[in-house]
C-alpha cells in the first residue's frame, strides 16, 4: 500500500476460496488493486478475514495466468495461440462432429463451484440443451455430494440448515470430519468465540486438529476414531441417546416419520451397536463415547458441523443421514443454536449444486423423471430435453475408455490433480477426442487437452456466489477480464457457435432465468442484491426476506425421515503390505490444489506437503522428522517428508494435497460412496518405507 499510495475507490465483492463467503473492499488505485480489505458490513465474516482472503487478489496477475486461447490437433503437438473466433470455431467444430457421428450422449462437461451461479447454471444449459444429454457434473462429486444425497432423504433439501450466526446460540457443538480452523478460519474463530463464552465442544476425529486444544478452548470429549468408521460412532451414540430414555420423544412424535423413527430405534437400541460392542472397531474408549452421547443429548442446544471426513468415505452419504437422525432424535433442528451445518470447501459449490450441476437433477435439485419439471425447463429453452440422467465424471471417464464417451468441456476444475486414481483420469482423458479446459493455469489437466480457453478470476467478473449457509452474494467486476471475456460470456460463445442463439447481456439475465426456473431463487434479482448485499434461499413469495434457518415449523419433505444406516466396513482393508491408513487434509494457507494460493506471496507458509506419522510408527521404520518417505498404496506411490507427530494415532498417516509436485491423488483409490460416487479420499491402506528423495 506504502509504494502505490492512497486508494481512490473500492469495490465490495465475495471472496473466491472457502464456503464461508467473507466480503472485501477491493481497494484500487487506477487499475490497480491497492489491498482486500474485510468488509465489516460482510453478514458472513462481519470485518474479519484469513490470510488467503487478505491476499486473494496475487495470483490474478500472476506471469502464469493464460490471456490467448490455445489449441492443438493432439496433446503430442505444442500449444498455438490463436484468436477467440480461431479457438471458438476449432472447439465446437470439434464437438459438433462428435455430435454428429456418435450423438449427443458421447458429449459431456464439468461446472465449476469456483465460478459465479450465472457461469454454471449457463455451462448445465449448454450441456442439456446445446449437446444434447445430461452429461454434467461437478467437483461436489468429490466432495459434498453425499450432503446432497443425505440431506434431501432426511429433510427434503440439499443444504445446511442453519446460518452462522446461529452458532452464537449454540450449547453443544459437535464437530466431525471438519478442520475448521484450517478450512474454514472465520467460521472457526466464530465458534472459538463461543466456546470461550462457555459453550461445549465434542470433535470427532482421527486427527487431534488444533480446535481439540487451543488457547482457551479445549473439547469436552474427543474421540479419535479409526478412519472409515463414522457410522459405526454414530451408531453407537443414537445407542445410547435411545436405551438411555434421552431421545426427545415430543420433537419425534410432532416433526418426525414416527414410524420410521421406530424401525431406527429399534436398530440402534441392539446390543451389537453399543459402544463397548463397536469398541474394537471405533478404537474408541467406550466410556468416551458414552460421555460423548449423553452431553449432546443433554446439554441445550446442539448444533453439528461437518466436513469432508464425513463425505469423502464409502459410506459418506449413510454418515450424513446419521448425522441427521442424531440431530431428530435429540429435537436440534428448526431453531437457532441447533442444526445440521456442512462446511462446504468451495466458495460456491452450494450454489454449483442449486444450478442443476448433476446429471440426473434440473436446477433446484429437481429431478429429470419428473415430466412436469422438464417440460417448464423444455418450454423456457425452446429445446427437447433427453429424459435420461447422464454420466457422473467417473462414469466419463470409464466411458471414455470404452470409447462411447470422447469429449469433454472442463470449467475450472483440474480434475487430474483433483480426482482420485490419478492415472484413472489420465487413461479416460487421453481416450477422448476433444477435451476442452476453461481455466486460468495451463493445470495438470490441460496436459491432455485440445482446447485451452482462458478464464477470468472473481475480480474480474460479476455475478453470485452462495455460500455454506444458502446466503446468495454479489460478485462485483473490480478490473477488467485480463483474457477480454467474464467466464460466462465465453460459454456463450462456444453455445452459440453450435447454434444456441443465446443473447445475455449481463450475468443479472441470467440471474433473472434462474430466479423464474428455481423456486428456491424465485424472489431474488440483482437489484435487491445490491440494495440488501446478501439473501438466503428459499427466498420466495413465503419468505421474502430469505431463510436463514430452515426447517422452522415443518421439514421440507414434510416430516423429517430417519433412515437406518448400518456400518459396512470399507473394502479398502489393511494388510501386511499395506498396514497403515492415510487419511487426507487441508492447511490454513493453501487452498485444494494450491492452483492460486501456490500463486499468492502466502506461499511461504507452506512449501510443500508433508507426511505426519505417529513417533512409534516412525521408530518401527527408522524415519525421523525430517527425512523423506515412499507412500506406496495398491494404486500409486509418492513422496514426501515426514514429520512425526502424536497428532496422529498409531496406524494412521495423515498428509495434505495442495502441491502437484507430491500428487497424493496417485496413492488414493478408486472406492467410493455408495450412492453418489464420492471418493474415498479418507481412507487408503499404504505402507511408508525410508526414501533419499523424489
Ligand atoms: Fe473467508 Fe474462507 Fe475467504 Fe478465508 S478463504 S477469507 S474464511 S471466505
Amino acid at each position: 500500500v506504502k509504494e502505490l499510495g492512497k486508494p481512490e475507490r473500492a469495490v465490495v465483492t465475495t471472496c473466491a476460496y472457502c464456503g464461508v463467503g467473507c466480503t472485501f473492499r477491493a481497494e484500487m488505485k487506477g487499475e490497480q488493486l491497492v489491498r482486500m480489505v474485510p468488509y465489516k458490513d460482510g453478514k458472513a465474516n462481519r470485518g474479519h478475514s484469513c490470510v488467503k482472503g487478505r491476499f486473494a487478489w496475487g495470483y490474478a496477475n500472476h506471469n502464469d495466468r493464460i490471456t490467448s486461447p490455445m489449441i492443438r490437433d493432439s496433446i503430442a503437438e505444442p500449444w498455438r495461440e490463436v484468436s477467440w473466433d480461431e479457438a471458438i470455431a476449432f472447439a465446437s467444430g470439434r464437438l459438433s462432429k462428435i455430435k454428429a457421428e456418435y450423438g449427443p450422449r458421447a458429449l459431456g462437461g464439468i461446472t465449476s463451484s469456483r465460478c459465479t451461479n450465472e457461469e454454471t447454471f449457463l455451462v448445465q444449459k449448454m450441456i442439456r440443451s446445446v449437446f444434447g444429454a445430461n452429461n454434467v457434473d461437478t467437483c461436489a462429486r468429490v466432495c459434498h455430494s453425499p450432503t446432497g444425497y443425505g440431506l434431501k432423504t432426511t429433510f427434503g433439501t440439499s443444504a445446511g440448515t442453519q446460518d452462522f450466526d446461529s452458532v452464537e446460540h449454540t450449547d453443544v457443538a459437535l464437530v466431525i470430519g471438519a478442520n475448521p480452523t484450517d478450512g474454514h478460519p472465520v467460521f472457526a474463530s466464530r465458534l472459538k468465540k463461543r466456546l470461550r463464552q462457555g459453550a461445549k465442544l465434542i470433535v470427532i476425529d482421527p486427527r487431534r486438529i488444533d480446535l481439540v486444544r487451543s488457547p482457551h478452548v479445549e473439547a469436552s470429549f474427543h474421540l479419535p476414531l479409526q478412519p472409515g468408521t463414522n457410522v459405526a460412532v454414530l451408531t453407537a451414540i443414537a445407542h445410547v441417546i435411545v436405551t438411555e430414555g434421552l431421545a426427545d420423544e415430543a420433537f419425534i412424535r410432532e416433526r418426525c416419520d414416527v414410524e420410521a423413527y421406530e424401525d431406527w430405534a429399534r436398530f440402534v437400541s441392539d446390543a451389537r451397536h453399543s459402544p463397548e460392542t463397536l469398541e474394537p472397531v471405533t478404537r474408541v474408549p467406550a466410556a468416551e463415547l458414552r460421555g460423548a452421547a449423553r452431553l449432546f443429548a443433554t446439554g441445550g442446544n446442539g448444533a453439528i458441523y461437518y466436513g469432508l471426513g464425513v463425505t469423502e468415505h464409502s459410506q459418506g452419504s449413510s454418515t450424513v443421514m446419521a448425522i441427521a437422525n442424531l440431530a431428530m432424535a435429540t429435537g436440534n433442528i428448526g431453531r437457532k443454536g441447533v442444526g445440521v451445518n456442512p462446511l462446504r470447501g468451495q466458495n460456491n459449490v452450494q450454489g454449483a449444486c442449486d444450478m442443476g450441476s448433476f446429471p440426473h437433477e434440473l436446477p433446484g435439485y429437481r429431478h429429470l423423471s419428473d415430466s412436469a419439471t422438464r417440460e417448464m425447463f423444455e418450454a423456457d429453452w425452446g429445446v427437447a430435453l433427453d429424459p435420461e440422467p447422464g454420466l457422473r465424471i467417473p462414469n466419463m471417464l470409464d466411458a471414455a475408455v470404452d470409447g462411447s464417451f470422447r469429449a469433454i468441456y472442463i470449467q475450472g476444475e483440474d480434475i487430474l490433480q483433483s480426482d482420485p486414481n490419478t492415472q484413472h483420469v489420465a487413461a479416460g482423458l487421453s481416450a477422448m477426442d476433444c477435451v476442452i479446459v476453461h481455466d486460468l493455469f495451463l493445470n495438470e489437466t490441460a496436459n491432455y487437452a485440445h482446447v485451452f480457453l482462458p478464464g477470468s478470476t472473481f475480480l474480474e467478473k460479476n455475478g453470485t456466489f452462495t455460500n455454506a449457509e444458502r446466503r446468495i452474494q454479489p460478485v462485483r467486476k473490480v478490473m477488467e477480464p485480463a483474457n477480454g471475456y467474464e467466464d460466462w460470456q465465453v460459454t456463450q460463445l462456444l453455445a452459440n457457435a453450435m447454434g444456441a442463439g443465446w443473447e445475455y447481456d449481463h450475468p443479472s439475465e441470467i440471474l433473472d432465468e434462474i430466479a423464474r426456473l428455481t423456486a428456491s431463487f424465485a424472489g431474488v434479482n440483482w437489484q435487491m442484491l445490491q440494495e440488501r448485499g446478501s439473501v438466503q434461499w428459499p427466498v420466495n413469495e413465503k419468505h421474502p426476506d430469505g431463510s436463514p434457518v430452515m426447517h422452522l415449523e415443518g421439514f421440507v419433505r414434510g416430516k423429517g425421515l430417519f433412515v437406518v444406516t448400518d456400518y459396512v466396513p470399507t473394502d479398502e482393508k489393511t494388510g501386511p503390505r499395506f498396514p497403515l491408513l492415510l487419511t487426507t487434509g487441508r492447511i490454513l494457507s493453501q487452498y485444494n490444489v494450491g492452483a492460486q494460493t501456490r500463486r499468492t506471496a502466502n506461499t511461504v507458509w507452506h512449501q510443500e506437503d508433508v507426511l505426519e506419522v505417529h513417533p512409534v510408527d516412525a521408530e518401527n521404520r527408522g524415519l525421523k522428522d525430517g527425512d523423506w518417505a515412499r507412500l506406496a498404496s495398491r494404486t500409486g506411490e509418492t513422496t514426501l517428508r515426514v514429520t512425526v507427530t502424536d497428532r496422529v494415532a498409531p496406524g494412521v498417516v495423515y498428509t495434505t494435497f495442495h502441491h502437484p509436485a507430491t500428487q497424493a491423488n496417485v496413492v488414493t483409490t478408486d472406492y467410493s460412496d455408495w450412492a453418489t460416487n464420492c471418493p474415498e479420499y479418507k481412507v487408503t491402506a499404504v505402507q511408508i518405507t525410508p526414501s533419499n528423495g523424489p
